[in-house]
């Protein structure tokens, strides 16, 4: 058995998950899934319905086409998409398909389980 002492680890803020490295630990806080910049405040609730955008990229072949998925919030009338969007660089590659959309809030005080 062997026990490794004296080493310095690095713990997420948000969900104490440990790391040695902490480059990682940066990126992990950055996107953990606890940290309240990534929370959403639609999940949930009952005026978002869900829909989807269009993603447009180059491959060898030609032009091809994905989807994103994307919300509408029926309360405030806005079209929104979830940090994922953000998380995996979406957002930066083909900006036009997120055209007037907005980041899903962290809070929201139309929030509501029912119409
Ligand atoms: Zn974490």
């Amino acid at each position: 058995m062997k026990t490794i002492e004296n080493i310095t680890l690095y713990v997420c803020e948000h969900c104490k998950r440990k790391m040695q490295r902490k480059h990682a630990m940066l990126l992990h806080e950055q996107h953990c899934g606890k940290n309240p910049k990534n929370w959403s405040a639609c999940s949930g609730c009952a005026f978002m319905k869900e829909g989807q955008t269009e993603i447009y990229y180059q491959n060898p072949d030609g032009e091809s086409k994905s989807y994103a998925k994307t919300f509408h919030c029926e309360k405030f009338n806005k079209d929104l998409y979830p940090y994922k969007v953000v998380r995996k660089g979406l957002l930066e590659k083909y900006p036009e398909s997120f055209d007037g959309m907005e980041q899903m809030p962290t809070t929201c005080e139309g929030w509501n389980w029912t119409k």
